[in-house]
Formats: structure tokens, sequence, C-alpha cells
């Protein structure tokens, strides 16, 4: 049980971050209080040596003042004031010779011709060299140094006040690495623990919003960091969540209500059929009714796909050469006996070509759309234009015409699928039309502007690069 809680807190973000923390501290603090201890202990090394070169001095000084037997004084006052363990003094010849000594016993063998022979050839004043001494736990520092033309002195002095006084840093570095990393390690986990929470806001978010709640947001404090930084770019990432989910439910709603209105009229149909005998002239006139409510949906259904399939990218385009006064001329034969059959006056102002290139097959989709649109929304009388211009590589296809217009409340909302400004009245469509158009025309770079008119009339302009590029833009 215990075991299980630590390897699910030694996993955590927090441990890891306070662990590494404590270990980079502690670390450097230890770096620190080596490097301390080092120049302590050169320090105090060096201050032996001075200290023995001192003594020489001293020597070298009663030496010349009071000669050899002043020497041997000093050197008898010596030995009764020094432990002889500590320190020792003695005088002797270059032969070896012994002149004055304190007590040496304990301090093992001390003759060194080759320090004699190095003194003698006068390569130096003096030699300074540790001592091991046997059975003794401190080393020694030991001075060779010539006192007179034909003496030398020597004194030795333990290392043991030297080493007490470093094995007290010692200890006190030992001491102080203990709480020093225990503080290392409340800090580390304050200071992760600070730059987590933060962290565990968005994942706290996260989890709401997978339990459903759509509308929590991120809190993000007002401060300048990394954390701010995610805060805002998941709450941006929400927000589109949010406005896609609304949408697709929009979109379902739609689908769901411009499905059911055809499906109960055939449903009507058929169970009309059923419930009466009929003249085969009205069955037949039933069928007919069917296929046509049939075909709606058909053709609801595949609009939706086709614009799907284009914002998905998956609508794979055909790149060639059109000749889009040719198209709009074929377009504008295709739609005449509709248009004479609501008595509109159909035209078009082309010149003789426009080469365009890109995908015809899109471009077919939105010059009828448009001109299906046109003569729809224009009552009987009216009249509908298309004119087609190309300037600075760039090609304008233009649908005027003389009908009902969009009023300022609809036209943001009319490029939007399903919308219908007027649902009673624009029976004939599903609304989708216009989404076509917007999607195929943005997909090829392009750009599609209304300007309308209530009771007077609309003009709607499709403007596309003449070199259209592969590159697909999502609405
Ligand atoms: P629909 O299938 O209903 O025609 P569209 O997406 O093509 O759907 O058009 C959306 C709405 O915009 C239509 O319901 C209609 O009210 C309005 N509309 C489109 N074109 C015109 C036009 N040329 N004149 C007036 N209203 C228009």
């Amino acid at each position: 049980m215990f075991l299980n809680k630590f390897h699910e807190v030694k996993g955590t973000l927090l441990f890891r971050l306070t662990v590494y923390y404590a270990a980079i501290f502690s670390l450097s603090s230890l770096f620190i209080l080596f490097v301390f201890y080092f120049k302590i202990h050169t320090v105090t090394m060096q201050n032996m040596d001075d200290e023995l070169i001192d003594e020489v001095e001293k020597y070298a000084g009663i030496m010349r003042e009071n000669g050899i037997e002043g020497v041997k004084e000093e050197i008898d006052d010596a030995s009764n004031a020094e432990d002889p363990n500590e320190e020792f003094f003695r005088v002797m010849t270059f032969k070896g010779d012994i002149v004055a000594s304190t007590n040496t016993s304990t301090w093992g063998a001390l003759d060194n011709d080759e320090n004699l022979v190095q003194l003698q050839s006068g390569e130096s004043l003096h030699i300074i060299q540790t001592l091991t001494i046997p059975g003794r736990k401190f080393k020694a520092r030991m001075i060779t140094a010539i006192l007179s033309p034909d003496t030398i002195l020597q004194i030795g002095d333990t290392f043991e006040d030297a080493e007490n006084y470093l094995q007290i840093f010692r200890n006190w570095f030992l001491v102080l690495l203990i709480p020093v990393t225990a503080l290392a390690a409340i800090a580390g986990w304050f200071m992760s623990r600070r730059a987590l929470f933060d962290v565990e806001n968005v994942t706290q978010t996260a989890y709401e919003i997978s339990k459903g709640a759509f509308d929590r947001r991120v809190k993000v404090k007002d401060r300048f960091d990394e954390i701010k930084k995610l805060g805002e770019t998941f709450n941006i990432m929400l927000d589109q969540i949010e406005t896609l989910l609304r949408s697709m439910r929009e979109v379902n709603d739609n689908i769901a209500h411009d499905l059911r209105s055809p499906l109960t009229r055939i449903r009507g149909i058929a169970e009309m059929t059923l419930m009466r005998e009929s003249s085969v002239d009205n069955y037949k006139e039933m069928a007919a009714s069917t296929i046509e409510e049939c075909d709606r949906l058909i053709e609801m259904i595949n609009t939706m796909l086709d614009i799907s399939e284009v914002q998905a990218g998956i609508n794979r385009a055909e790149i060639i050469d059109v000749d889009v006064a040719n198209l709009v001329r074929d377009a504008c034969e295709l739609f005449r006996p509709i248009a004479n059959d609501k008595k509109i006056k159909l035209s078009h102002d082309i010149p003789e070509a426009i080469i365009f290139h890109g995908d015809r097959k899109k471009l077919q989709r939105i010059v009828s759309n448009l001109l299906d649109n046109a003569i729809k929304y224009t009552p009987e009388g009216g009249s509908v234009s298309i004119s087609a211009t190309a300037e600075e590589r760039k090609i304008n296809i233009a649908f005027e015409d003389t009908g009902r217009g969009i009023s300022e409340r609809d036209m943001p909302h009319i490029f939007e699928r399903f919308y219908k400004c007027d649902k009673s009245r624009s029976r004939g469509g599903v609304g989708l039309g216009l989404s076509l158009v917007k999607v195929f025309t943005e997909a090829m770079n392009g750009t599609v502007n209304v300007t309308s008119t209530v009771n007077k009339g609309s003009r709607f302009t499709v403007t596309l690069p003449q070199q259209a590029s592969l590159e697909i833009q999502h609405s």
C-alpha cells in the first residue's frame, strides 16, 4: 500500500523537479564548500612554512649576535618549553654531527644526506619537506636550512594543530550540508508546486470538459510566462471546439429538419395512395411527386458531401484551361428555358474569350448555382444579366438580377449552411447553394461578394485568380 503510493509519487513531475532541484543545489553547495576548504588548506600549509622560515631567521639572528652558544641556549629553552612530540629543533654540522638538539626520540629517522649535499652545493638556502612519522597519526613539516657556513638548522612541526583546525571546518561543512540539502528540497518543492499549480489548473479544466462542462475555461493569470500562453492557447482551442460543436449541432438540426419535411411528404403521398382507390393518372402523379421529393433529398445529400469533400481537402481538382466566356454562355443556354417560363430576360455581356486556369467543374457549379438563384428569386418579367471581365490576373464574374433582394438582417447569414431568408417563399432550395459557392470559390483562392437592395435586386460577384492555386482554404 505504502510502496504503491511511493511509486505513484515518484512518477510525478513535482517529485522529480524537487529531487533535481535539491540535487543541483546540494552539489553546487558542495562544490563551493570544497573550493573554500581547499583554499583554507593551502593557506594553512603556507602559514606553517612561513612560520618555519621565520624561526630559521630568528635562529640565524641569534647565531649572528651570540654565536653557537646563543643558539644552544635557545634550543635548551625550547627543550624545556615545547612538547617534544609537537616540535623539534636541532643544529648540526654538514658532516651530520649534532651540535645541539631538543628531544627527537619520537620523530623517527631524521637524517637525510641528500638535503645536506643539496644545501652544501649552495643550490638553495633551505629545504622544506613533509615527513611521515611511523606510529603517529599526523604528518609533520620539516625545514632544513643553513645557519652558518658550517652549521645547519633543522626544525620540525607536526600537522596536528593545522589538522585539528581543518577538521573543525570539515565537520562544519558536513553539518551544514544536511540542512542545506533539506532546505533545497523544501524550496524546490515549493517552487515546483507553484509552477505546476497552473499546469494542474489546465489539467483540471480539461478533465471537467471531458465530463461535459464545455463552457469551462482555464483561469489565465495576469503574468507573462509560458503557462499563461498555454492557458490562452488552450482557451482558444476550446472556443474553436465549442464553435465547431455548435455548428455541428446546428447542421445536425438542419439536416434533421430538412430531411424530415420531404420524408413526411413522401410518407403522406404513400399513405394517401394506400387509403383510397384512385385513377392510374392519380397514381402516376403521386409516383412523380415521390420521385421529385426523393430527387430533392438526393441533391441535398450530394451537395453536402461535395461541400464537405472540398472543405476536408479530399476533393480532387482537375486543373485545366477553361474558357469562362464559353462556360457562361453554355450555362445561360441551359437556364434559358426556365427564364423564358418566368418571362425573365436573361442576357450576358462577355468578351470573346477569357481563359481561366483552374477547376472547370467547380466553376460550373458556382455559375449554375448563382444563375439558378438569380432566376429563382426574380419575379416574372424581371431580368438577369451576367458579365465577365479579366483584369490584373483576376477574373470577375457578376450575376445581376432585378429580384426581391436580400435584407440587411439576412445578409450576414446567406452563406451559412441551410440558411434560407424566407422559408415559405424559397421552398425550391434547401439553403446550401450559396454555401457551396463560397466553399468552392475559396478553395480556388477566390472571393464572393454581394450587394443587394430589397425589392430592387442583387449583384453577386465572384473574383478568382486567373491561375487558381490548388491550395484549399477552409471556410
Ligand atoms: P437556396 O437553396 O434556398 O436558394 P442558397 O444558399 O442558394 O439557398 O441561398 C440562401 C438564401 O439567400 C436563399 O434562401 C435566398 O433567400 C437568398 N438569396 C440567394 N440568392 C439570392 C438572390 N439572387 N436574390 C435574392 N435572394 C437570394
